[in-house]
């Protein structure tokens, strides 16, 4: 038993890491370069660390990992069979900090846009995201 909460423990560390510099953030951010945008990354001084900071437009992007936050009704969001409850219950934290945080970030003006990792193969998040900003 303690052997599978430490793997999980430490792939979900691991994850996180990797999270730091996420391939389908690193996409939204040449998008929004190339189109002109220019933002701020990981800005600590704000609820909950978002992604990116579009300054001119008051406005927050979270790219979120599908599995880790959740998504509802997503392919890529299953939960593993092994320790189902733990994982539940780790899951539901981070769907409560996420809306705790955004909560307070539009309490202190800003608009939310969230990102799902799912989405960004499709290209038409893309133009649906500058509508959004804007
Ligand atoms: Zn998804």
């Amino acid at each position: 038993m303690a052997d599978v909460h430490d793997k999980a423990t430490r792939s979900y560390n691991m994850s996180r890491i990797r999270n730091k510099n996420t391939k389908p953030e690193i996409l939204i951010r040449k998008f929004l370069f190339k189109n002109g945008f220019r933002y701020r990354i990981n800005v600590k001084k704000l609820p909950g660390t978002p992604d990116i900071v579009l300054p001119k437009y008051k406005t927050v992007i979270f790219i979120n990992g599908c599995f880790w936050h959740g998504h509802n009704n997503c392919k890529y969001f299953k939960l593993p069979e092994t320790r189902k409850e733990w994982w539940k219950n780790k899951i539901e934290k981070n769907i409560d900090n996420d809306f705790k945080k955004q909560n307070l970030l539009r309490e202190a003006g800003y608009k939310v846009i969230v990102v799902w990792e799912c989405e960004i193969k499709n290209r038409s998040i893309y133009e649906t995201l500058i509508d959004e900003i804007k």
